[in-house]
């Protein structure tokens, strides 16, 4: 990719973690609705789920989760990591119709050393791009805090999920 999946506003988002405690990427499974909107998930399945990312490198900037708090590929299940795998695939879909981007970077961080923010529980990066979007960054910056921007983004990226199934899309 043209540039790496830094940036610094991320620093607020690691060390605020840090002091809290709990893990921003472990839902429960019986969340009402209410959090789930407050957490940004877009859409959820059996074992994994799709949650916008607070601290955006575009807007649109999707995680994919498993619902296993784990760091490393090799701790995930088989079953999970395939679950998770074609979650991605779904949305990578979903993302290209719903921004209408022309192209999405698919990455995992997977330790600190790998500019992981979150490195206990991995998770799925998919960020939507259009050419010459470098210029398009120090914008989605300054808009970073705005929750009502957020949540409208949330709401566009979860109608496009409305016709996936609660469980595995291939199944
Ligand atoms: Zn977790």
């Amino acid at each position: 990719m043209s540039h790496p999946l830094w940036a610094p506003w991320r620093m607020e988002y690691v060390l605020g973690k840090k002091q809290k405690g709990s893990c921003v990427f472990c839902v429960d499974e019986v969340a009402p609705d209410d959090e789930l909107e407050r957490r940004l998930v877009v859409h959820r399945t059996e074992r994994a789920l799709v949650m916008l990312n607070r601290y955006p490198f575009a807007s649109g900037h999707l995680l994919v989760i498993p619902n296993a708090h784990v760091s490393q590929l090799e701790d995930l299940s088989s079953d999970d990591h395939d679950r998770l795998f074609r979650l991605v695939r779904e949305t990578v879909v979903r993302l290209k119709r719903a921004v209408r981007c022309e192209a999405v970077n698919v990455g995992l961080n997977l330790g600190t050393a790998a500019g992981a923010g979150i490195e206990e529980h991995l998770h799925v990066h998919c960020v939507p791009r259009w050419s010459g979007d470098t210029n398009f960054m120090p914008v989605i910056a300054d808009t970073r805090v705005v929750p009502q921007a957020l949540d409208d983004t949330r709401k566009h990226l979860a109608s496009f999920f409305g016709d996936l199934s609660l469980d595995s899309p291939d199944e």
